[in-house]
């Protein structure tokens, strides 16, 4: 199968070399040139199946041009008992008759992220070796917090990758910024941006189409590309686990193909809920996909009126990996729903570039209407779902999870949708302690305590043990301490790979 550019303007590409390329030269993000299917029968089989074996299958009709023996290297590479601490991958949860929680954090860094950085190595370097490419890949990641330690512990001490990492220096939590900071690795790099997600990802964006520079790189034997979800190799491992959940929901009985359920996503930069609309598109029975945001709810109010607008303020919420303004996954929503009419979508490109706003056409609007329903929650609503969720069910949710929860009991009282719900959840309740805690321990057990006591309070209060990948954090040496203005992070980017 061949992948082409959003926008329209880049030469057709195989999967390898989508993936080694991450974006395409015309800006654009590539898609597939068709959506492969998966029928009842799949499903059927699929439910009878570990992980490992739907994985193997799905990404075996997207990738064309890979042998079966490779895609089976990348997914037990990544998808087993040292990488993740759940046998069943990604399992689903029932919290309730007909809700249920797709625990996505089980990998090495306690985030859904995991689930795509754990293989996205394995896939590149396969498609390096496919494609004869010879030089040395950098990784270039822009992160709101999850994504950089979870590209770090993917990429680190991969033969012929190095990786640089920007995050917002005042933008994520500590216990995310210690997982970066102490990061070990001989080809890895991590920096702080001064300013936002948003300036972080601009600042990726500005370096991957400055040509002078990628001609710079290239005479150093250097090719850059992304880990970030504009990366098919990001979004792909992704539509699995969705797929993964109904056939989790047929083999326990709880519904029969066919059947529709809803999803509910806390979205940022709309990977994740995209994911799960190819998922649909393949044949998982969808009835809405609902896209809960924060504060920063730029996409609530796209999908509920057609334009989309990042002017407004920034809000630095307690959900730090969904503060992001600028969605770069819905271009991908756009060309699919408008047909792969690159003509609007340039233009819609160009506008969000210019004034910081576009507006789609009403048929767009009314389609991504039918696929999708948003709403969002406010840090105090995100605290209450918190507590509200370890009262009624004593589980305990992150943050992220949090605010999926709360639009999901709005979706609820507004439509009365019983429909079987999957909930994804995308982080440890850990990572975000001190959040948690708030929501959970009463104030005096809380007070005067820093982030790393209030995690063993928690876990103490609540019999939840500590993720591996959290517990020892504040012990370990800070290994990365370079900050810079977003207008310096390319010559940062040519320090560390010492052009
Ligand atoms: C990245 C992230 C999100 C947002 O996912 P997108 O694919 O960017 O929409 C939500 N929750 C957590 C914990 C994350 O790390």
């Amino acid at each position: 199968m061949q992948y082409m550019s959003s926008r329209g303007n880049s030469p057709e590409v195989s999967a390898a070399q989508a993936i080694i390329n991450g974006i395409a030269p015309d800006g654009g993000l590539y898609i597939p040139e068709n959506i492969p299917s998966a029928r009842a029968e799949d499903f059927i089989t699929w439910a009878q199946m570990p992980y490992q074996g739907r994985a193997e299958a799905v990404l075996q009709r997207y990738l064309g041009g890979f042998t079966p023996d490779e895609i089976a290297h990348c997914v037990y590479g990544a998808y087993n008992q040292t990488n993740f601490d759940h046998q069943e991958i990604a399992p689903l949860i029932e919290l309730s008759p007909r809700m249920h929680i797709l625990e996505l954090w089980h990998g090495p860094t306690s985030a859904f992220k995991d689930m795509a950085l754990q293989i996205l190595p394995y896939l590149l370097t396969t498609s390096i070796k496919k494609t004869g490419e010879s030089k040395q890949i950098a990784i270039l990641v822009a992160t709101s917090g999850d994504t950089g330690k979870a590209a770090l512990e993917g990429f680190k001490d991969v033969d012929g990758t190095s990786i640089v990492v920007f995050y917002p220096a005042e933008g994520v939590s500590e216990v995310q910024r210690l997982q970066m900071v102490t990061q070990t690795g001989a080809n890895v790099n991590v920096a702080g941006v001064l300013g936002n997600f948003d300036d972080a990802q601009n600042g990726v964006k500005r370096i991957f189409s400055n040509q002078g520079f990628i001609t710079r790189l290239a005479d150093g034997g250097i090719k850059m590309s992304s880990a970030n979800s504009i990366n098919w190799g990001r979004l792909l491992p992704q539509i699995v686990y969705y797929l993964s959940a109904y056939a989790d929901l047929m083999h326990k009985g709880l519904l029969a193909y066919g059947e529709k359920v809803n999803i509910v996503v806390p979205t940022g930069n709309f990977g994740n809920i995209l994911a799960a609309y190819y998922a649909g598109e393949m044949g998982l029975p969808i009835g809405r996909l609902i896209c809960a945001a924060n504060a920063n709810n730029v996409l609530t109010d796209f999908i509920n009126s057609g334009v989309y607008d990042r002017n407004r303020p920034f809000y630095k919420t307690i959900s730090p990996s969904m503060d992001i303004l600028i969605s770069s996954n819905l271009e991908r929503l756009l060309a699919e729903v408008s047909g792969h009419d690159s003509l609007q979508l340039n233009d819609w490109m160009k506008q969000l570039a210019a004034d910081g706003r576009y507006q789609v056409s009403d048929a767009v609007r009314d389609r991504i209407q039918e696929l999708f329903w948003s709403d969002s929650g406010n840090d105090e609503e995100t605290i209450a779902a918190i507590r509200h969720t370890w009262e009624q069910y004593q589980y305990l949710v992150d943050t992220h999870t949090a605010v999926a929860l709360h639009v999901y009991r709005r979706y609820q009282e507004k439509t009365g949708d019983a429909a079987n719900a999957i909930v994804v959840s995308t982080a440890s309740p850990f990572k975000f302690g001190s959040s948690v805690a708030e929501a959970i321990l009463p104030e005096a057990v809380r007070r005067g305590q820093d982030e790393f006591s209030l995690i063993r309070i928690l876990s103490e209060w609540t019999g939840c043990a500590v993720p591996p990948g959290i517990r020892d954090l504040d012990k370990r040496p800070v290994l990365h301490d370079t900050n810079t203005s977003p207008e310096e992070m390319q010559s940062t980017v040519a320090r560390f790979l010492n052009l």
